[in-house]
Order: C-alpha cells, then sequence, then structure tokens
C-alpha cells in the first residue's frame, strides 16, 4: 500500500506523519517550530527516505493557495516574521522530490472529517478549531474551499457583550472579532489564568459559548452548512458544547428552521478522529496531489 507524508504545521509546533491511503497514521512526531533555517531540515530529515508517493501540508497562516500565483505555497503575512513570505511547498518538492499537496490547517482538519469522520455522510460542512487561535475550515461539495484566498471565519467582527470583564479583544487588528475575544489566549487575559484552570467558573463558559454562538449563527446564515464541528484546546472543556448549542438555538431566534437546526446534538458536533483529523487531512491532500501528478503525466 502507498505511504504519504502529513505535516500539521502549526506557529508552536510541527506535527509531522506518516500514513497509508486508508488514512491510517502509522507514525508521529511532533518537533518545534523555530525558524525555518533550524525547523526545515528537521521536517526534511524526518520525510526523507521513507518512500513517501507524496506529502501534504495543512499550514498556519495567512497562505497563498492560488496555483496560478507566483507566491503559491507561500506563507504570506504571518506575524511569525521569520516564516513571512517562505515558500514551504517549493522548498518540499525541491528537497523530497515528490508531489506537495497543500491547503490551510483548518481546511486540512475540515478535510480529515470530511472524508473519514463526522462529516463524511454530508457535502458542505464546517470544521471550527478554537486554540492558540480561532480558525474555520469549510468544505463545499466535498472540497476545501479557498475563494479568493481562504476564508478567515476566526476573525469576523462579534458584538462584545457589555459585562465582559476585558474592555476589547486580544487580536492586534480587530477590536472585537471572534478569535480576540474567545480563543485559549483571549480567556486567559480576561480571568488571569489559563481555561484549563477554569473548569468550575460557569461564568466563564457562559461568555465563551455566547461569543462562539455568535459566530455559529454568522456560518450558518451565510454559509448553511450540514454539520459543524468544534475543536481545538478550548473545547476540551466538555461542558462547553452544550452551552454553545444552547447559545446557537437562543439567538437564531428560530429564524433558520428545520433539519439541523431541529437537531442540535447531531448538527454541532465534537471532533470524532481524536485529534487524528489535521493529519488524515494532510493525508487526502498527499493523496490528491499523488493522483493530479498522475493525470498530469
Ligand atoms: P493550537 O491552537 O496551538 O494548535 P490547541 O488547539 O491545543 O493548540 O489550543 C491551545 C489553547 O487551548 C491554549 O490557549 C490553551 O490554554 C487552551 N486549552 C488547552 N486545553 C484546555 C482546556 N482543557 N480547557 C480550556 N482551554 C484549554
Ligand atoms: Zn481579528
Amino acid at each position: 500500500m502507498l505511504h504519504f507524508g502529513a505535516l500539521e504545521a502549526g506557529g508552536t509546533k510541527m506535527v509531522c506523519a506518516i500514513g497509508n491511503e486508508n488514512g491510517q497514521i502509522l507514525e508521529r512526531v511532533s518537533i518545534p517550530t523555530e525558524t525555518p533555517e533550524k525547523t526545515m531540515p528537521a521536517l526534511i530529515d524526518f520525510f526523507k527516505d521513507k518512500g513517501l508517493a507524496a506529502i501534504g501540508i495543512g499550514c498556519f497562516g495567512p497562505v497563498d493557495l492560488d496555483k496560478n500565483s507566483k507566491t503559491y505555497g507561500f506563507i504570506t503575512s504571518t506575524p511569525k516574521l521569520s516564516w513571512k513570505n517562505y515558500p514551504i511547498v517549493a522548498e518540499f518538492e525541491k528537497t523530497l522530490g515528490i508531489p506537495v499537496g497543500f491547503d490551510t490547517d483548518v481546511n486540512a482538519a475540515a478535510l480529515g472529517e470530511a472524508v473519514w469522520g463526522c462529516t463524511k455522510t454530508v457535502k458542505n460542512s464546517i470544521y471550527i478549531t478554537v486554540g492558540t487561535g480561532v480558525g474555520v475550515g469549510v468544505i463545499i461539495d466535498g472540497k476545501p474551499y479557498h475563494g479568493m484566498i481562504h476564508p478567515e471565519g476566526g476573525h469576523i467582527f462579534i458584538s462584545r457583550r457589555k459585562d465582559d470583564p476585558m474592555e476589547q479583544g486580544i487580536c492586534p487588528y480587530h477590536a472585537t472579532c471572534l478569535e480576540g475575544l474567545a480563543s485559549g489566549p483571549a480567556i486567559e487575559k480576561r480571568w488571569g489564568v489559563k481555561g484549563a484552570a477554569l473548569s468550575d467558573r460557569k461564568e466563564v463558559w457562559e461568555l465563551e459559548a455566547y461569543y462562539l454562538g455568535q459566530a455559529i449563527c454568522t456560518y450558518i446564515m451565510t454559509l448553511s452548512p450540514e454539520r459543524i464541528i468544534l475543536g481545538g484546546g478550548v473545547m476540551h472543556q466538555q461542558q462547553l458544547l452544550p452551552m454553545v448549542r444552547r447559545e446557537v438555538q437562543k439567538q437564531m431566534c428560530g429564524y433558520v428552521q428545520g433539519k439541523g437546526m431541529d437537531n442540535l446534538d447531531e448538527y454541532i458536533v465534537p471532533i470524532s478522529l481524536n485529534d487524528n483529523q489535521g493529519a488524515m487531512g494532510c493525508i487526502k491532500l498527499a493523496m490528491d496531489a499523488w493522483k493530479e501528478k498522475g493525470e498530469a503525466q
């Protein structure tokens, strides 16, 4: 069976994995994200000489996904300055000599779930990660959606609740975007300690659910997904997901009805692939890149 490489390229760590055509992960290592000069050789070292057919990268961004662009496969305007304008796809193509699939980290996670997980029965879905940042991967007609660049669903504007103890969000670009108000670091800034230590503080999760509920109503009304997955470190708070569902119900005010809205327990769901969704999505990106290369020859 063919083997494929998967790279979940994150701002703090690079998760490298090897998988097969069934999306099974056979091997995995994690390497800290430092500068490209330091980190790239370690990544190449892991993937080389493994007889891989192709590799797929799910990358932090923003990234250029437009195959007709001169900067296709670049990490573009990231705040991680040493990676700014870094041609990550070309570097892997050059050093490994195999096809490279490329998408955003959240699109890869959304794709992993769409191919092998809890959204495989629907064609249109979104995957929201609430972690160090907030990101939204969008699958339309079974494919990761890009559009002009790629969706930046973490930076949509939402209304700050008037009694929020934090005056404004922590996003350097926007005063009240979702990421600035609801990411893990936003929770930590607001309450003075990390979210993991706040499990029994009801007000923390009520406010979090209020913001996530608002954003999800917007995604429902703009994208009309058939299922919504919530992942990321903050969602490890087990009590949060039911609270989010209740907020969606409340804030929608009955406007969108039927189908998923009648059964929110099955409409807004947790990850189903045990935090392998990102790596598995990268395997699928690699499989598609391999197939595309074969068809072009
Ligand atoms: P990343 O987004 O960097 O890939 P994660 O999805 O694990 O990584 O998100 C990390 C963020 O999630 C941190 O801000 C951390 O404080 C928060 N987090 C991790 N575990 C928990 C938890 N059990 N409860 C609440 N927040 C958590
Ligand atoms: Zn923002």
